[in-house]
């Protein structure tokens, strides 16, 4: 489609917007208001005295919408004001043509969490509540979850001081590569990933190695360790154990608060990794089943079956991990709501002490993107987290953590959902940006947070696990980057 930009320069707001609608559309944006096509969306800001016009035109196909409205403010908010009220009519118009009324309003970042945070900072709750509802359009029943989750993460991020920080390990690895993924991870079916996998970890204990000796002279505190994926669980049970030790005698654990491995897809759990995890005290660790109907299984690439979701949490829940998270995914390819549902209500009656519920995201890079299968629409999608919502909240589940993709159907959520007292505080900490998360391996972003400020700085690894080996050099040459960091303010 193409958006048309005149008079104004809140083009990126406004693709933003025009991509909650029609998010796999490849959108133009052009700088002039002539023309018409079957695709468009015309905006328009034009000075008058004392404000702005601002005009939106939407053709989609048959249906066509023409909204206008004056925005009278003093020059300093002016801007400001006149792209949220186009926003708000590119809103109003395409909600009306397309049937779809996004419950997130015209708010598109992938922190709305964070957002409310920073408002009831500046403007206090009833402020905060009121600037969703009203200008940024979003349902009362998002409002009321970012407002729940923006509290539930306060009391994690304090528990954060200067010298915090979290440890990150990338294990860019799985066992086959599911159809809706766009993620960098390799499938160790194919035999180059399985040959550089032995090299990758030395280089990886290397790089843990040299990580702990930079934190440990600045005297950071650790606060948490996550091993996430890829699918850490492709490894086995003695190159966990080696990893995991690298990491014991490289860091100071002695005041984490909580070590997790997101071992991944369920085919990938034994007896012998669960008894390494624990041996290690790793405490929290996720068991992913997406979805509990078997022929999704099939149809996403996961070879793995229900059955092995069930018995790898319950083998995990034996060996004594006091947090397994299991992950769900609404609007998987032909999933009804009565399957979406169906595996809500397994995830429940299972009990883990962690259920997240994640809207599919379907990126171009994904095998899924460039299928053409049929997903499910944002109404659809809206349909299974409300029913997720209802079921989990009887439950005794809370949500604690919330983010979004881009191009998650329906400009959706996911939402980490919690047992009392059971919240992962490493999603809350990186997400919120609170303390910096040392990352180590491929594709692994290292996040320097300087306290009490929102200044952020990166370090970032190759994302390639070959790369990363033949360019190792220069990778813990960046390491340097953190000390000077830390020592510049
Ligand atoms: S297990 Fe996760 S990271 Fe691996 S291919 Fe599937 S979705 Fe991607």
């Amino acid at each position: 489609m193409i958006l048309r930009i005149f008079g104004h320069d809140f083009h990126y707001e406004c693709e933003s917007l025009c991509r909650v609608y029609f998010p796999n559309e490849k959108i133009n944006i052009v700088y002039d208001e002539s023309g018409e096509d079957e695709r468009t969306v015309i905006t328009r800001c034009i000075p008058f005295n004392g404000g702005n016009r601002v005009e939106v035109d939407a053709v989609i196909g048959e249906e066509k919408r023409s909204l206008a409205a004056e925005v009278c403010a003093d020059e300093a908010e002016l801007a400001d004001k006149s792209e949220l009220r186009i926003c708000q009519l590119i809103f109003e118009a395409l909600s009306d043509i397309t049937g779809y009324t996004p419950p997130w309003g015209i708010q598109t970042g992938v922190r709305p969490s964070k957002l409310m945070l920073r408002l009831i900072d500046e403007m206090g709750v009833e402020g905060a509540l009121r600037y969703f509802k009203e200008d940024l359009l979003v349902s009362e029943e998002k409002t009321a979850l970012a407002h729940t989750v923006a509290s539930a993460e306060e009391k994690i991020i304090n528990l954060s001081e200067n010298n915090s920080f979290s440890l990150y390990v990338s294990i860019p690895f799985c066992p086959s590569r599911c159809s809706y993924c766009s993620f960098v991870s390799h499938s160790i079916d194919n035999a180059n990933a399985k040959r550089i996998l032995p090299e990758y970890l030395e280089k990886l204990a290397e790089e843990i190695e040299i990580s702990g000796r930079i934190a440990s002279e600045l005297g950071l505190k650790l606060e948490s360790v996550y091993f996430g994926g890829g699918t850490p669980g492709v490894l086995e049970a003695p190159q966990m154990d080696r990893l995991l030790g690298a990491i014991e005698k490289s860091f100071d654990l002695s005041t984490v608060r909580e070590y997790t491995v997101e071992v991944g897809r369920p085919d990938t759990v034994t007896p012998e990794k669960l008894r390494i995890l624990r041996l290690h005290n790793v405490g929290r660790i996720s068991i992913n089943p997406q979805t509990f109907n078997q022929k999704t299984l099939e149809l996403i690439g996961r070879n793995h079956s229900v059955e092995q979701s069930v018995k790898s949490y319950q083998l995990a829940k034996a060996y004594g991990f006091d947090c397994v998270n299991m992950d769900l995914i609404a609007g998987l390819p032909d999933e009804s709501f009565e399957d979406f549902r169906s595996s809500v209500d397994t995830a429940i009656s299972l009990s883990p002490e962690n259920i997240t519920v994640h809207t599919l995201a379907l990126k171009r890079s994904s095998n899924l993107g460039t299928s053409g299968t049929e997903v499910s629409g944002g109404n659809a999608a809206k349909k299974m987290l409300e029913y997720a919502s209802e079921r989990l909240r009887e439950s005794g589940y809370e949500p604690y953590y919330m983010y979004r993709q881009s191009k998650c159907v329906g400009n959706l959520e996911n939402v980490g959902w919690c047992k009392k007292g059971k919240e992962c505080l490493y999603n809350v900490f990186m997400m919120e940006e609170c303390h910096t998360v040392i990352a180590v391996g491929a594709g692994a972003v290292t996040k320097l947070c300087e306290p009490g400020t929102t200044n952020v700085e990166r370090i970032f690894n190759y994302k390639y696990p070959y790369e990363y080996i033949s360019g190792f050099d220069k990778i813990s040459e960046r390491k340097n980057g953190i000390k000077s960091f830390y020592l510049s303010y």
